[in-house]
């Protein structure tokens, strides 16, 4: 008997190990704390970084800012032998036409792309917001750190940079440092427009907009708990589509919400110690960011950021009033806290950028059948597929089957009414695509 223990045991090993994958261990380990101050630091130290600030100074204003961050992502890639693309991509902002706009200005974001080896049109994006405000949005020459909001995520970005550049990927990975954040959402309007001009085929945009901070306005301190922002279906579904989902389900099932699932769903598997929080809300309550012009294209995006905000250190001149100290200086960031949710961004896109596409067309059936049949396009890459369900009121994919390199599948004994379902691609490694909801009915 013992003889024969051994040998399962040993095969328990292997294929609970198959379910994770060391590599991303290895980024975990590779994401650095101490890095993400000194870039923050170097950030915060252009005094201002407001989107109309100084341009030709080196040391201060949003000029200065964003030569560094190119140079940054330069220097990244001369370290993986030119892996990134690194370039400016603009747009002209007028005075006239906008309320928030002090005076006509360039509005400059900065593109790192490292090219995917099998799909280098297919794209994972990370973004992360070079321009800061203080009180006033209008007012450019004051001081205006904004050490957490954005210093944070655009450190955050920098640093995933340096981790992932070390590796190769089969999809694309886009790293870049947002402008305009803060009247209007101008640089990632931007970039979303030129993507579609450019026929860039998104996987989804994770956007960091203030991942720094630990101690809330509601006196509750958290290091552990962060939240995934995705609006519920797309901005620009059709009429069709919003009818048809009434009779087949999918109120919050769109290609966000499957995104923010996927990034819960990896942090839950390799970063137990986390507590990730799905809102569903394309944001917070009458506020912004830089995921929604992503949205608004129908592509597919999300907002990661911490769960306790606190307001007098966001959008504050730097003062002090009745003993309260206002502003968002350095001191308030914790930066092991941003280690970790750079790491949560880490480790997603690269399990993103190694994942095959997911399938496109996937049609559901079964109606008044004790069984579900599924049907769908097979995609290069893929050696097997996933099919997930879930009780209608839950929020993640609970159940899952593997079904190998097929292109149908019934699942027996279930009833399609009672449950929501979706499929996966699956790669060599184990890697999966995010989860695509139905889009067809067989009858
Ligand atoms: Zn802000």
């Amino acid at each position: 008997m013992k003889k024969l223990i051994f040998p399962l045991l040993l095969l328990f090993i292997t294929i609970s190990s198959a379910q994770t994958n060391q590599k991303i261990y290895d980024i975990i380990e590779a994401v650095s704390a101490e890095r993400i101050e000194n870039d923050i630091q170097t950030l915060v130290d252009f005094g201002t970084r407001n989107t109309f600030s100084d341009t030709i100074s080196n040391t201060r204003g949003i000029g200065a800012a964003r030569r560094w961050i190119k140079s940054e992502f330069e220097t990244i890639s001369s370290d993986c032998k030119n892996c990134l693309e690194v370039f400016y991509q603009k747009d002209f902002v007028t005075k006239e036409g906008n309320k928030r706009v002090p005076h006509d200005a360039w509005v400059v974001n900065v593109v790192a792309i490292q090219k995917g080896t099998k799909y280098p049109n297919r794209y994972i994006i990370m973004s992360g917001d070079i321009d800061s405000r203080g009180s006033d949005t209008m007012e450019f020459t004051k001081d205006a750190p904004g050490a957490n909001d954005n210093a944070s995520g655009m450190a955050g970005t920098i640093e995933t940079a340096r981790v992932l550049s070390k590796y190769k990927f089969e999809n694309s990975i886009i790293y870049v440092g947002l402008s305009g954040e803060e009247q209007g959402l101008f640089g990632g309007g931007g970039l979303a427009k030129y993507a579609k001009e450019q026929g860039w085929d998104i996987i989804g945009i994770l956007n960091n907009d203030m991942i720094g901070n630990i101690t809330g306005v509601d006196g509750v301190i958290d290091n552990r708990t962060f939240r995934i922002f995705s609006e519920p279906v797309p901005a620009n579904e059709t009429e069709r589509e919003r009818t048809l989902r009434r009779f087949y389900g999918g109120e919050v099932d769109g290609i966000s919400r499957q995104l923010a699932r996927y990034v819960h769903k990896t942090v839950k598997t390799y970063m137990p110690e986390m507590n990730p929080m799905m809102i569903y809300r394309l944001d917070r309550f009458g506020r912004g960011g830089h995921h929604r012009p992503f949205n608004d294209l129908g592509f597919a995006g999300i907002r990661i950021m911490e769960a306790h905000e606190n307001y007098t250190q966001q959008h504050q001149d730097i003062r002090e009033e009745n003993g309260i100290k206002y502003g968002d200086v350095i001191e308030h960031v914790n930066f092991e806290y941003a280690q970790k949710l750079t790491t949560v961004n880490a480790i997603n896109m690269a399990s993103l950028a190694w994942a095959p596409p997911a399938p496109k067309t996937v049609a559901i059936g079964g109606i008044v059948e004790p069984s579900v049949k599924f049907k769908w396009d097979k995609v290069e890459g893929a050696v097997g597929y996933k099919i997930y369900w879930r009780n209608t009121t839950s929020p993640t994919w609970d159940n899952s089957r593997y079904v190998g390199d097929v292109s149908e599948f019934m699942l027996d004994g279930i009833v399609i009414d009672n449950y929501f379902f979706g499929i996966a691609s699956v790669g060599k490694d184990g890697f999966e695509s995010p989860v695509v909801f139905p889009n067809k009915i067989m009858r």
